[in-house]
C-alpha cells in the first residue's frame, strides 16, 4: 500500500460551522507541544481563562475550555447540574432545542418542553406559562443562537424570567459567542457553553464554558455523584480551577489550546463590540444582495442572527446541485437546511474570520452564476452591485 501525506483543498467555509479558520490559528497550532503541567503551560492557561471571560462578558470565576467539541460542553452543563427526578424546562425552536432534551433525559431528569415555530425565537410567554406551571422546576435551558434555523433569542428576557421563577438558567451560545452581543455576567446566565468552530474563527474540538456560584454551589451540593467521570466538573477543577497546584485530570488538548488561546487574542485585539458590529455589518450587505435577486430571509428582521442566514431555496431548485456547483467550482460551502427544513433552506453563515466583505462578494457572485446558469427564477445579476451599495 503507497499512502500519501493528506492536503485538503482551500475552501471557503461559509456554512454552519466550521467557519474559516484565521491562518494565525493555524500557525500557533504548529508551535512546539510542551507538558500540559509546565509552569509556560500552566501561565497560558490562567491567561486564556481571562481571555475568555472577555468573550463572554463574565466574571465567573469558572471559566475554561472543556477538552472536547460544543457537544461536551453541552453535556457538561447539563450532567453536572441535573439530578435524577430534576425539573427542566427546555425551550426548542430547533435542532440543539432537542439535543438538550436528550440531554436532560439521560441525566435521569424530565424535560419540559416548550415548542416554537421553527425559524421562531423562543416565545416569553409560553416559557412563563412553563414556569409558572412547574413550580418544581429548577432550571431552564435554552438556545441563545439556533444554528439550524438562524434565530435568536432574547436571552437577557429569559434569564429574568427564569431568576423570578428561582431557576438557573442552561444556555447554548455556541453560534452567538463571539458574533452577537452577549453578556454573560450582566444577564445572570448560570450555566453557558460555546464552541470554537464558529464565531471564535478556530478549529473544532473545544468548548468554552462559564458558570456562575450560584450554579457552582448547585454542583458541589448534589446529591449524587455525576455520572460522567471527564466531565464532572469537581474533578476537572482540579485541573483548570483556581490558581494553586494543577492536579493531572486528562491530558490537555495542547496544541489546539495555542489555538484557542490565539483566536482569543485576535478577538480582543478587535474588540468585542467592534467583532459584534462587523457581523452585523456583513450581514446586511449579503442581505440587501439575497433580496435583490429576489430571495427572502427565513427569519423575521427581529429575531435574524446575523452570522447564521437561512435562506429559502427558490421553487424548482435543487438543493444539493446548487451546494455542490459552489463546492466544485468556487471552493465555497454553505450549509443545507436540517430535519424539516432539509431540501427547503440555505444557511449560509458569516462567522468569526469568514464574516468579511470578500465572503459577501463571492457568495453573493458565486451564487448568482450558479442560479443563473440553472435558469432558476431569480434576478440576475445585481447581487453583488446590491451588496457593494451596502457597504457604502
Ligand atoms: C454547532 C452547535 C453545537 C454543537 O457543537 P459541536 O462542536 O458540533 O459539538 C451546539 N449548539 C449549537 C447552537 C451549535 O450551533
Amino acid at each position: 500500500m503507497t499512502v500519501e501525506s493528506f492536503h485538503p483543498p482551500v475552501r471557503t467555509l461559509m456554512g454552519p460551522g466550521p467557519s474559516d479558520v484565521n491562518p494565525r490559528v493555524l500557525e500557533a497550532m504548529g508551535r512546539p507541544t510542551i507538558g500540559h503541567l509546565d509552569p509556560v503551560f500552566v501561565g497560558m492557561m490562567d491567561e486564556m481563562k481571562d481571555l475568555l471571560r472577555y468573550a463572554f462578558q463574565t466574571d465567573y470565576e469558572l471559566t475554561m475550555p472543556v477538552s472536547a467539541p460544543g457537544s461536551a460542553g453541552m453535556e457538561t452543563c447539563f450532567v453536572n447540574l441535573v439530578e435524577p427526578g430534576d425539573k427542566v424546562v427546555v425551550c426548542q425552536n430547533g435542532v440543539f432545542g432537542g439535543r438538550m432534551k436528550e440531554n436532560v433525559e439521560r441525566s435521569g431528569g424530565t424535560a419540559i418542553m416548550v415548542e416554537d415555530e421553527w425559524g421562531s425565537a423562543v416565545d416569553l410567554n409560553k416559557v412563563e406559562d412553563a414556569l409558572k406551571a412547574n413550580p418544581a422546576a429548577q432550571i431552564l435551558a435554552f438556545v441563545h443562537a439556533e444554528t439550524s434555523t438562524g434565530a435568536i433569542s432574547d436571552a437577557r428576557a429569559l434569564a429574568e424570567l427564569a431568576h423570578k421563577y428561582e431557576c438557573l438558567v442552561i444556555a447554548d451560545t455556541v453560534t452567538s459567542l463571539g458574533g452577537s452581543p452577549l453578556k454573560v455576567s450582566e444577564w445572570g446566565l448560570d450555566a453557558v457553553y460555546s464552541g470554537t468552530q464558529k464565531c471564535l474563527s478556530c478549529t473544532p474540538g473545544l468548548s468554552p464554558v462559564t458558570f456562575s456560584e450560584r450554579a457552582v454551589a448547585a454542583v458541589r451540593n448534589r446529591k449524587t455523584p455525576v455520572q460522567s467521570w471527564f466531565m464532572d466538573l469537581n474533578l476537572v477543577l482540579g485541573y483548570w480551577g483556581g490558581s494553586g497546584k494543577r492536579v493531572y485530570h486528562h491530558t490537555a488538548p495542547i496544541n489546539a489550546l495555542y489555538g484557542l488561546h490565539e483566536a482569543l487574542v485576535i478577538l480582543h485585539d478587535e474588540g468585542i463590540e467592534q467583532a459584534w458590529e462587523r457581523h452585523r455589518v456583513n450581514h446586511l450587505a449579503l442581505r440587501a444582495g439575497i433580496e435583490a435577486m429576489g430571495l427572502s430571509f427565513v427569519v423575521d428582521e427581529a429575531s435574524r442572527l446575523p452570522q447564521l442566514n437561512a435562506v429559502s431555496i427558490p421553487q424548482g431548485v435543487d438543493d444539493a446541485t446548487v451546494r455542490s456547483r459552489l463546492l466544485n467550482e468556487y471552493d465555497l460551502e454553505i450549509g443545507a437546511g436540517l430535519g424539516p427544513m432539509a431540501g427547503k433552506i440555505w444557511r449560509i453563515g458569516l462567522m468569526g474570520y469568514a464574516s468579511n466583505r470578500r465572503n459577501v462578494l463571492l457568495c453573493l457572485g458565486a451564487l448568482d452564476a450558479v442560479l443563473s446558469d440553472m435558469g432558476a427564477p431569480i434576478h440576475s445579476g445585481v447581487a453583488v452591485g446590491a451588496a457593494m451599495k451596502a457597504y457604502q
